[in-house]
């Protein structure tokens, strides 16, 4: 154990001394707000390869934009880090773009940070800093203040943590966002999970290591509106849950137990009555509410197992993920960088 713990801990050293940092931007119809987010990402980079030697990488990867994303984001200079472009054939959508992201990463250590200008570049810095001088190998945010968030969404939340979570050895933290950094271990770790149907929140808490947690505000989103709605919310949530956990599938399972036990009883208790008391038998309400209520109940079960299958299906296809429609890498020049 101790001889596993030191072999493994030498290994980190070296890696590190080599290391580097890939930065993933997911980025979707961000033209406007990239020029300036790229800025000072890139001054971020110029910091921590002088005060650090960290070779530095930015891979946008361009989810199918419908703006000219694509063109601005080629046009980014590498003055202080390497920059790659990844354009996608059409929009995958988020959790696909960072596992493009994630894949076309060379440097080691990634992380993953949104391309509205909302996870504040500054906060790169504390998050290197709690994985070089700690030796954190996931390093995630969370929002600092939530309180102006909708009850409702709140609730909402809250009930989909506890059921992803339900019996898990390793929780995902509640309100954990995307703007994380792994260490090149736990990033090759992640690389390993062969799923399809990704939720990244889930599976970068899953592969384990050291984790710690660092609170921050969020930034107002300067340019376009974001991507989500109600309905996209739900429609992720149910994603991450079937391809996570099968805490809805158990539900189903207690929730019919339940409904056994109390049929069971009631039967009983109508038997009695009838033996005891002589009461003959009333009640078609009584008869035509239960009925309703399992089949119900059944219909939404049957929906679940559903989800389910259809989840399977679309692992078994085993389809790629995304397609690459054009790549491209900027290197940082060494006069430049160097200054
Ligand atoms: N995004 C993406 N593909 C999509 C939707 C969004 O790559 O289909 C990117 C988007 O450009 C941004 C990040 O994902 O960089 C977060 O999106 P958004 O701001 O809409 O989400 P929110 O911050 O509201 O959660
Ligand atoms: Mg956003």
């Amino acid at each position: 154990m101790t001889a596993q713990t030191t072999r493994s801990s030498t290994r980190t050293a070296q890696t590190r001394a080599t290391q580097g940092l890939s930065i993933v931007v997911p980025v979707f119809n961000e033209s406007k707000g990239l020029p300036s987010l790229h800025e000072r990402i890139s001054e971020v980079a110029r910091f921590l390869h002088a005060k650090r030697g960290l070779a530095v990488e930015i891979v946008y990867v361009d989810d199918g934009s419908r703006d000219d994303t694509y063109l601005v984001a080629q046009a980014l200079p590498a003055t202080a880090a390497d920059v790659q472009v990844v354009s996608l054939s059409r929009n995958f959508g988020k959790e696909a773009a960072l596992l493009a992201g994630l894949d076309h990463a060379r440097l080691g250590a990634v992380m993953f940070m949104d391309g509205d200008g909302q996870h504040p570049p500054s906060l790169i810095e504390t998050l290197v800093s709690r994985w070089l001088d700690d030796g954190y190998d996931v390093v995630y945010t969370a929002k600092a203040h939530r309180e102006s968030e909708p009850k409702l969404r709140t609730l909402g939340v809250k009930f989909f943590y506890d059921l992803i979570n339900w019996g898990q050895r390793q929780k995902i933290p509640e309100d954990a966002g995307d703007f994380r950094l792994l260490s090149a271990r736990a990033a090759a770790a992640l690389r390993q999970m062969p799923e399809r149907n990704r939720f990244f929140k889930g599976l970068s808490s899953w592969i384990g290591f050291r984790q710690v947690r660092v609170d921050y505000e969020p930034a107002r989103r300067e340019h376009g509106k974001t991507t989500w709605n109600v309905w996209t919310l739900i429609g992720l949530s149910i994603e991450g849950l079937t391809s996570f956990t099968v805490a809805p599938l158990r539900l189903a399972s207690l929730l019919g137990a339940l409904f056994a036990a109390t049929a069971l009883l009631f039967g009983i208790w109508i038997m009695l009555e009838t033996i005891l008391f002589g009461k003959d038998v009333p009640g078609y309400p009584s008869l035509v509410v239960s009925i309703m209520i399992i089949g119900g109940v059944q219909l939404l079960m049957i929906g679940i197992l559903g989800e389910y299958i259809g989840k399977m299906l679309s692992e078994i296809k085993a389809r790629p993920v995304y397609f690459v429609a054009e790549h491209s890498v900027k290197h940082a020049d060494e006069t430049e960088t160097d200054k």
